[in-house]
């Protein structure tokens, strides 16, 4: 009796497990979530970009679906990477710069899914990931080491910390580590985070990309900057389409929803600096969001605007999961079914890492900076540095007319709108301060708060 019930059993438990899913299809087993650092979604083809950077995003988003206008929440590796892994806003959970650790006490995406039964691991590219900084909670596995000879960075120490091993790795390297590890997981339900490193600077793509991505001898700093970190862009996206061939050939493809984007852009001199962390300007935070997997239709094109916040509660949404309590982020996993966003006019909040520095090269920074995108407009403030701007996205999506002193009415609205948020995302410190000597060396460096 018992054994001829069991396929009954079976089938209503997979009638079950199919109810939150559209089209009564089960939800994905499995996640891969792709982050790479440093990538602005201007500079891929698969949101636009003339230079064909991203065949491989732009494949996975004909498979699947991509979110037009995303923000990363900063345009800071840790503070980002703080609000992808919690679902809340970095000054929330005390992570505004690079080298402070995840305190404990919020539920992270891996915690989430190891309670669940998940094989765990995250495959990492730089030290600011390194499991020091808590960013390895939940995961059962956490690759962080790198050789000092094969890093594209020289640093042995990083905000204050000492470095015993390489500061990052390539992402060949890191995409074959990933593809050791899915190859071990035997069918297993997993969650598989990979971060890449290539697109952050130094510029310095691999011997065959340098080639294909020619410089001009006589282009400018910013043609020639845009060139090169074009060709990291290249290479890693070559990258991502291995990663996603090794998960197709283990026949993992079907059943995992794929993630793609990025912890924040660069600058490249479109305001006058080349590199993140210091503005909050759309190339800086503007991020790419492709996802595919069960439930979710081909060539859906979301426009959002969403920001990375979201997008916890949206996988684990996609993936039948409940959310941790109290969390910031909103999930948009409707809309990924046909459905539309649950609050489109939500506003976005971004918010820079604090400096008590005066200048990051010839930039003025000082303190806090806010900015809140809603509808057409953003706006940007820094009570320190005594600066407000505000930016007509539609008319001018360069942001080059600072129309704060034109439309005050509109500007004091937004203002308002941070002040309210600042309310209700009260800042709480970070959970280790660092060593005095430390705090001098930071101080020295101009990356102390
Ligand atoms: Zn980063």
């Amino acid at each position: 009796m018992a054994k001829r019930l069991l396929p009954v059993l079976m089938l209503f438990g997979l009638f079950l497990a199919g109810c939150g899913a559209p089209e009564g299809q089960a939800p994905p087993r499995s996640l891969l979530l792709v982050v790479v650092d440093t990538l602005c979604a201007d500079h891929t083809s698969a949101y636009g970009y003339a230079r064909e950077t991203t065949p491989q995003l732009e494949r996975l988003a004909a498979e699947g679906a991509r979110v037009s206008t995303v923000y990363a929440p900063t345009a800071t590796t840790g503070p980002t990477h703080a609000a992808l892994f919690t679902g809340r806003h970095p000054r929330s959970v005390g992570v505004r710069r690079n080298a402070v650790p995840l305190p404990e006490g919020f539920a992270t995406l891996a915690e989430q899914l190891a309670d669940a039964g998940l094989e765990t691991a995250g495959i990492v590219s730089s030290f600011v990931l390194n499991r020091r900084f808590g960013f390895d909670r939940g995961f059962g596995m956490w690759d962080d080491q790198f050789d000092r000879e094969r890093s594209t960075v020289g640093h042995r120490r990083f905000e204050g910390h000492v470095l015993e091993e390489g500061f990052d790795r390539r992402a060949s390297d890191t995409t074959d580590r990933a593809l050791q590890w899915l190859a071990g997981v035997g069918g297993a339900p997993f969650f598989l985070f990979v971060h890449y490193f290539d697109p952050h600077e130094p510029y310095v793509p691999p011997a065959p990309y340098v080639r294909r991505f020619a410089v001009d001898a006589d282009a400018s700093p910013r043609v020639r900057a845009a060139v090169l970190y074009d060709a990291e862009v290249s290479y890693t996206d070559a990258e991502i389409g291995r990663l996603l061939a090794g998960l197709d050939d283990l026949g993992l493809a079907g059943e995992t929803l794929v993630a793609v984007t990025a912890d924040h852009g660069e600058g490249l001199l479109d305001h006058g600096y080349l590199f993140h962390d210091v503005f909050l300007y759309e190339e800086a935070v503007r991020v790419p969001l492709v996802l595919r997997g069960p439930g979710i239709p081909a060539g859906q094109v979301l426009s959002g605007p969403v920001s990375l916040v979201d997008l916890l509660p949206t996988l684990l949404d996609l993936m039948d999961r409940p959310s941790p309590s109290g969390i910031a982020g909103r999930s948009f996993a409707p809309a990924l079914a046909g459905g539309a966003l649950p609050d489109a006019e939500r506003p976005i909040v971004l918010e820079r890492r604090v400096f008590s520095s005066d200048r990051v090269g010839t930039i003025p920074v000082r303190g806090e900076k806010l900015a809140v995108r809603e509808g057409r407009w953003k706006y940007i403030e820094a009570p320190e540095e005594k600066r407000r701007e505000l930016y007509d996205l539609e008319s001018d999506p360069g942001e080059r007319v600072n129309l704060a002193q034109r439309e005050p009415a509109r500007a004091a609205a937004l203002a308002e709108r941070l002040v309210r948020w600042r309310r209700e995302t009260p800042a709480i410190p970070p959970a280790a301060p660092v060593s005095p000597e430390d705090e001098e060396r930071l101080e020295a460096l101009g990356y102390a708060e």
